[in-house]
């Protein structure tokens, strides 16, 4: 049952939408069928102009604690330097600080180790947008009927599709699919992906977590994306899918259509 947010951080809440001129943001995080609790968070920001995506891992309390540092942690990065010109440096402190932070938090609590997130910040400027990543959390864009994936999933197994030791057919039931080599909380060193790009009227971005891409296709992300419906329908059409097809995981996905 959805219900209206009251926090910008949404992990228990399932639902919130919000409307900013030539941008309509809406997200959705449900637990799934198999899982106890959420890990998974996801923020919807209009007036800075952002939203993001984190998965946790590292055990309940501390793989959901981990996506909230990096939610919290955005927030305040964006709220406190609102310079349009320095949004490619705030993206990067916004995962940076996180990454500080979810690791002083092990230090401190070092039965939390193994705590971390993915990530995805879509942040938004004057015609185009930055978008940071880590993790096996995706972003797509949808541009005249066509779905592209925007992310590299940075797990074992997609090290090695690009090596040519499995095929991407395999890559779904694959025994090692869930290792995950890069995310916020593994290492001091972190290595983003970067992306810079323009955005043009009708295209729609997709944020998701693994609980999405683990249990449909990209093609029904095409097929649903290109149906005749609004954005909240097509948001809550992608969750019902994932939990249709088994809903092991939580599962998240954010729109964001571009007028
Ligand atoms: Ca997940």
């Amino acid at each position: 049952m959805a219900r209206a947010a009251t926090s910008p951080i949404q992990s228990r809440l399932q639902t919130v939408k919000f409307e900013m001129p030539r941008k309509t943001f809406y997200g959705q995080t449900d637990i799934g069928l198999r899982r106890s609790n959420n890990e998974d968070v996801f923020v919807i920001s209009p007036e800075l102009g952002f939203c993001l995506a984190a998965d946790g891992m590292g055990g309940a309390a501390a793989g959901e604690l981990a996506s909230r540092i990096f939610a919290e942690t955005t927030l305040e990065v964006f709220a406190t330097d609102p310079s349009e010109k320095e949004i490619l440096y705030r993206v990067q402190k916004a995962f940076s600080f996180s990454n500080e932070k979810i690791l002083e938090h092990v230090h401190q609590n070092p039965n939390h180790k193994g705590m971390g997130c993915t990530a995805e910040l879509l942040a938004f400027c004057e015609g185009g947008f930055v978008l940071g990543h880590v993790g096996d959390s995706r972003t797509y864009r949808f541009r005249k009927g066509q779905l592209k994936q925007l992310t590299q999933d940075h797990t074992l197994v997609q090290q090695q599709i690009e090596e040519g030791l499995v095929s991407s057919e395999n890559m779904r039931n694959h025994p090692l699919r869930n290792i995950i080599l890069r995310a916020l909380g593994l290492n001091r060193e972190l290595t983003l992906d970067l992306l810079r790009g323009k955005t043009l009227p009708g295209d729609l971005f997709l944020l998701c977590s693994d609980g999405l891409t683990d249990m449909i296709q990209d093609d029904q992300i095409q097929e649903t994306l290109s149906s005749d419906i609004d954005i909240h329908c097509k948001v809550d059409q992608l969750v019902e899918s994932a939990k249709v097809a088994g809903g092991d995981d939580n599962i998240t996905v954010v729109l964001v259509a571009i007028a």
